[in-house]
């Protein structure tokens, strides 16, 4: 993809600081960290959103993820790591090439998510809405 920002970093177009890379995987810092240390995971080639990722190819990425909480752990020392991964512009997602952040978590970072539990009032909601989900889930 020709401008995709993303693909651009793959190929070497723009600079990113490299953490791992393999045939299939890159991981590198994020340009704007939520908390220092956060690191990006993509597939090389160009797959958004995550439903349209090969599964052997989302396997791999998956295990790049693994390992890059592993080291933020080991390496930097972080007491947590949280995984966020963005699909659609109402989603929050800002570059449409697959991605998964890899946050390392201080017990002194000062980030908080804004995340607002709701409620379900019907409890005949959420059944109705795990059975719409279970009928379209892709075998
Ligand atoms: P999204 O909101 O799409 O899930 O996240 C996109 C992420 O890409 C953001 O965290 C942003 O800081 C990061 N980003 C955007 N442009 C660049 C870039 O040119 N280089 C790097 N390293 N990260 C970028
Ligand atoms: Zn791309």
């Amino acid at each position: 993809m020709s401008d995709c920002i993303f693909c651009k970093i793959v190929a070497g177009q723009i600079p990113c600081t490299r953490v791992y890379e393999d045939d299939a995987v890159l991981a590198f810092m994020d340009i704007g960290p939520i908390v220092k240390g956060h690191t990006l995971v993509i597939p090389k080639a160009h797959h958004d959103p995550l439903t349209a990722v090969p599964s052997d190819l989302l396997a791999r990425v998956i295990e790049v993820v693994r390992r890059v909480a592993a080291a933020q752990v080991a390496g930097l020392k972080a007491d947590g790591v949280n995984v966020h991964q963005s699909n659609g512009a109402v989603a929050g997602q800002v570059v449409p090439h697959v991605h998964f952040h890899v946050i390392p978590r201080f017990a002194d970072d000062g980030h908080r998510w804004n995340w607002k539990a709701g409620r379900y009032d019907d409890p005949a909601e959420p059944a109705a809405l795990a059975e719409r989900i279970r009928a379209a889930l892709p075998r």
